[in-house]
């Protein structure tokens, strides 16, 4: 099969005028056209996948497919920007049509699922699988997320729960027949990018910085506080965990959620007050996301630094700090 016949069979798809009125011209020319609406700036955003550092060799195509995607909208969500198209350029060792065929399922349902078609690309043979996807938002002019609108007094929020993709990710590595593994398997391999919070954060003009959680909370969170130029009191009694993580010792599910990576949660920081909280509280209930409140910003002293601090545990806070390696820790 030619680059051509791959492309067709497996990439290339009528688009939807009715539902993606924005795009002009996908697949098939020498660049695509689509339109960004008035009134709006276009959001971008690349990610590269490699087989042995992104992904393992033999993980499922379809799983692959989706979180290939799900990667790039998740940052599309943290800047309250709405998808409009992405391209996919692929870097693969041989033509294994059962794996073309599980890996553009997953990569295109979860494409339908958010209006956000595969508009072009490249398609070249290469020694392991790359995967490279840039996608294309759009959100109204002057009003996307940054990392850098923190301000002291604010609450700390994150979305969903925080860990389990990381657990998931140690099961599969150390412990492959560990009960739990299917639990959470989906974590890792699956995310839910939360477009449709982000947006609404964005339209309600609660959130004043953003991003998404993909290295861990710890490192993410770190982000908006050097951009901020703030620091941040985390309380770890607070920290969102699953059920099943839950179960875990508390010192091993904390580490989990705080330096573990892959969630493609939302942290993001907003005013302290009632009203602001009750608001977001209601947009939480209105998508069906669980939203915790899990610190506040401080001023910064000298360096943008997080405290975790427990009431529950205080011990093991102060390991998790220490281990952490670029936290500090709270004895009151
Ligand atoms: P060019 O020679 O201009 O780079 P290509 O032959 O690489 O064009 O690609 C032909 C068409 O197929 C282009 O519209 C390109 O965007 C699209 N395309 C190539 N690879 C992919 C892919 N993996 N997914 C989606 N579209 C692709
Ligand atoms: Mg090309």
């Amino acid at each position: 099969m030619d680059e051509f016949s791959l492309i067709g069979a497996y990439f290339k798809r009528a688009i939807s005028p009715s539902k993606t009125p924005q795009i002009d011209v996908g697949v098939g020319d020498d660049a695509a056209v689509f339109r960004v609406a008035d009134g709006h700036q276009c959001v971008v955003s690349s990610d590269l996948l490699i087989e042995g550092r992104h992904f393992f060799a033999d993980v499922a195509p379809f799983t692959l497919g989706h979180k290939s995607l799900a990667v790039n909208l998740s940052d599309l969500a943290a800047m309250g920007a709405q998808p409009l198209g992405f391209t996919l350029s692929i870097g693969l060792p041989r033509v294994d049509t059962a794996w073309l065929g599980e890996f553009s399922k997953g990569l295109f349902a979860l494409a339908d699922a958010f209006d956000c078609p595969l508009i072009g690309g490249d398609t070249t043979r290469s020694d392991n699988i790359v995967i490279n996807i840039t996608i294309f938002g759009q959100v109204p002019t002057g009003q996307a997320i940054f990392r850098n609108g923190a301000q002291v007094g604010d609450d700390v929020w994150v979305t969903g729960s925080l860990g389990d993709a990381a657990y998931a990710l140690n099961l599969m590595q150390n412990m492959p027949a560990h009960s739990d593994l299917e639990k959470v398997r989906a974590r890792l391999e699956m995310p839910t990018p939360r477009v449709a919070l982000g947006c609404a954060l964005r339209e309600a003009g609660l959130a004043r910085s953003m991003l998404d959680v993909s290295d861990g909370l710890a490192g993410d969170l770190l982000h908006i506080l050097r951009a901020s130029n703030v620091s941040a009191r985390m309380e770890c009694d607070a920290l969102p965990l699953s059920s099943v993580l839950s179960q875990l010792p508390v010192g091993q599910a904390w580490q989990y959620a705080v330096a573990g990576g892959d969630d493609y949660e939302l942290c993001f920081t907003a005013p302290a007050s009632t009203e602001v909280r009750a608001a977001l509280f209601d947009l939480a209930q209105k998508f069906t996301i669980p939203i915790t409140r899990v610190g506040t910003i401080t001023p910064m002293n000298q360096v943008a630094q997080i405290v975790w601090h427990s009431a529950r545990a205080p011990e093991v806070a102060q390991q998790l700090a220490r281990s952490t390696g670029f936290n500090h820790f709270a004895s009151r």
